[in-house]
């Protein structure tokens, strides 16, 4: 917000001042000039007028002058009096003698007949002067002039008239007075037309200050008013079609950043935009989750730090290289993130680099499979080069004529039979599980009693004990309603076996082996548990893995090959269960299968 404008420092004033001031000067100036030749007009033709006045009334005085005495002064008294009017103090006829003969004084009658007092009447030479009269202070006119004899040779007196000339400067201090007046309110005038006329500039470039103010703010609903179509209408009017332009531009640009952001928002990839000098000023959501760490922090930090490849990478060498780069992130569970990282410059038109884009793509499952499938692969290799090995050489062995020996060739055959059959039972787990893996053995399913199912399993293994003549035992615990599941029996029967053939090739003989099988709020948990071996703290987890076995040797002379769990894992995910172990080396480990369960209203199968 611009601050507010004194009025003493507003183009509003000081455009009413101009006004006035050149308007004071022309007045001074006239005014000057017009005093000036007034007072020298009217005091001149004052003092001609009384010039001529007075020598007319010497000329007059002659006669009466130089005639008897007594008569006379009588005249020259009615004389001098009829002459001083208005502005003329005092006349006074003096003679030759220097005898006062006549005045017009009416206070100073006393000085007729005495000698005349009044020095420049002295010498009666002519005088015409301006003086300050002593008595009054005013300004006085005196005028003194010979009285010539009638032929005109002989001086008989002297003249002397003192007039008031104060009033004719008074006049003319009057009529400056008047002038002076007009002119302070023709002033006045003038002002207040000069603030209106101010004030028709002044206020269109005020209320365009404040529509600029407000456009500056990003309000743009004000229009200006336009008033008449000169200069400052015109600019109006275009300021007008300006702040609908900026609006328009300004409407554009932030549905351009919308866009922009909500396609970044909603990008599965993380998008990180940097500086020219590599400070990052735009980062995603996605890419913020991905390096887990808060956009706040991430804003304004230099992106080789962010990504923490400062010791790998130059910033040159990201600007120059163009290629992607794998960063692994360690995120905040301790699992590892492998991200892959596109780099490209932001060059403007012109070729100038403005900055940096990176796009970040999260390839940790993609990575982990492609681990997974190397692993696979050398593990299926190497398992089958296992039993191969110890075929052949059986095979060559008997190819070398131990078949003609009744007593080894049987025997060497028989191994051979049995590799082969671990070798196709491999083959058929394997192909299990990639037809699990690709959806091709999409499960039966059937309303089974589990209980039942479970004990099925359990007889058929306490039948295989007997006959084997071992002596495991098996308890039961279950629950004592039944549980009915919608599952796919012969796979949850796979899976079943798998556990419990476990449990006995894992443990020693003589071992009990405990079948639980429990109900919890909406799942049921069958749980096998055994006297064995266990498994190592750090394998419990590793167990389900595909070839996974603690013990390889071990496992493989039971005939294992570490693909059971493997698939048991599957069928129960398949099923939307879980299937875990715990486990206590050298004191026997428990195998927990979850699987969803509803109880079906009033049991009707019951
Ligand atoms: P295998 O055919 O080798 O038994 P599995 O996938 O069934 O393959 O089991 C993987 C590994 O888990 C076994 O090799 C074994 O080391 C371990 N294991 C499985 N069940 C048990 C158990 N009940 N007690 C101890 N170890 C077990």
């Amino acid at each position: 917000m611009g601050k507010k404008i004194k009025f003493f420092q507003s183009v509003h004033f000081k455009i009413a001042m101009v006004f006035v001031l050149l308007l004071l000067i022309s007045v001074e100036i006239i005014g000057a000039i017009f005093i000036r030749e007034l007072e020298k007009n009217t005091i001149t033709s004052f003092e001609d007028t009384m010039n001529s006045q007075v020598e007319l009334l010497a000329a007059n005085l002659s006669g009466e002058l130089s005639a008897n005495e007594a008569e006379s002064d009588a005249a020259l008294k009615r004389m001098v009096i009829s002459f001083a009017k208005n502005d003329i103090f005092e006349v006074r006829v003096v003679d030759d003698k220097g005898i006062v003969r006549a005045t017009s004084d009416v206070n100073q009658q006393s000085v007729i007949g005495q000698k005349n007092d009044i020095a420049a009447l002295n010498d009666f030479t002519e005088k015409r002067h301006e003086e300050e009269d002593k008595d009054s202070g005013r300004r006085v006119y005196i005028n003194v002039q010979q009285i010539k004899s009638q032929t005109g040779d002989a001086v008989i007196g002297g003249l002397y008239v003192k007039s008031d000339i104060e009033s004719r400067y008074n006049e003319v201090s009057d009529t400056a007075m008047i002038f002076f007046t007009a002119s302070m309110i023709a002033m006045a005038i003038s002002l207040g037309v000069a603030m209106l006329v101010a004030r028709t500039i002044t206020k269109p470039i005020g209320e365009m200050q404040q529509q600029a103010q407000r456009v500056a703010q990003g309000d743009y609903s004000g229009v200006l008013e336009v008033h008449g179509q000169d200069e400052l209408g015109q600019l109006a009017q275009t300021f007008n079609e300006l702040s609908v332009r900026v609006e328009d531009s300004q409407e554009t640009l932030e549905a351009e950043r919308h866009r922009l952001d909500s396609v970044l928002s909603h990008m599965t990839d993380g998008v990180i935009a940097t500086d020219r000098r590599g400070k990052v000023i735009i980062i995603n959501d996605k890419a913020t989750m991905l390096l887990g760490s808060p956009e706040e922090n991430s804003v304004g930090k230099s992106i080789l730090d962010l990504l923490g490849i400062q010791e790998d990478y130059t910033l040159r060498e990201l600007l120059e290289g163009h290629s992607e780069k794998m960063i692994t992130i360690d995120n905040l569970k301790d699992e590892q993130t492998v991200l892959q990282a596109d780099f490209a410059m932001i060059r403007r038109e012109s070729g100038f680099i403005s900055g940096l884009v990176c796009v970040l793509h999260d390839v940790t499952e993609q990575e982990k499979n492609e681990r997974e499938r190397r692993e696979f692969v050398s593990n299926v290799s190497h398992e089958l080069r296992t039993p191969l090995t110890s075929m052949r050489s059986y095979l060559e062995a008997l190819a070398d004529g131990a078949w003609e020996d009744p007593k080894i060739a049987p025997k060497f055959l028989n191994v051979s039979l049995v590799e082969a059959d671990r070798m196709i039972k491999m083959i058929n787990d394997l192909l299990n599980l990639s037809r699990m893996d690709s959806q091709r053995s999409p499960l039966e399913l059937e309303l089974v009693n589990l209980n039942e199912l479970v004990n099925y399993v359990i007889e058929r293994f306490e039948m295989m004990i007997k006959s084997e003549n071992r002596n495991y035992t098996i308890k039961k615990e279950f629950t004592q309603r039944s549980i009915w599941l919608d599952i796919d029996p012969d796979k949850i029967i796979q899976v079943l076996d798998n556990l419990m053939n476990n449990a006995l090739k894992y443990s020693p003989d003589g071992g009990q082996i405990t079948c639980r099988l429990l109900e919890t709020h909406n799942n049921v948990i069958i749980s096998i548990s055994d006297q064995g071996m266990g498994i190592p703290k750090k394998d419990v987890r590793r167990v389900f893995d595909r070839f996974f076995r603690v013990d390889k040797a071990r496992s493989r002379a039971m005939g294992g090959s570490g693909l059971g769990l493997a698939i048991s894992k599957e069928v129960i995910t398949d099923h939307g269960g879980t299937i875990w172990a715990e486990s206590v080396e050298g004191k026997g480990s428990t195998f927990y299968v979850s699987l969803p369960y509803e109880e079906i209203e009033g049991d009707e199968w019951d």
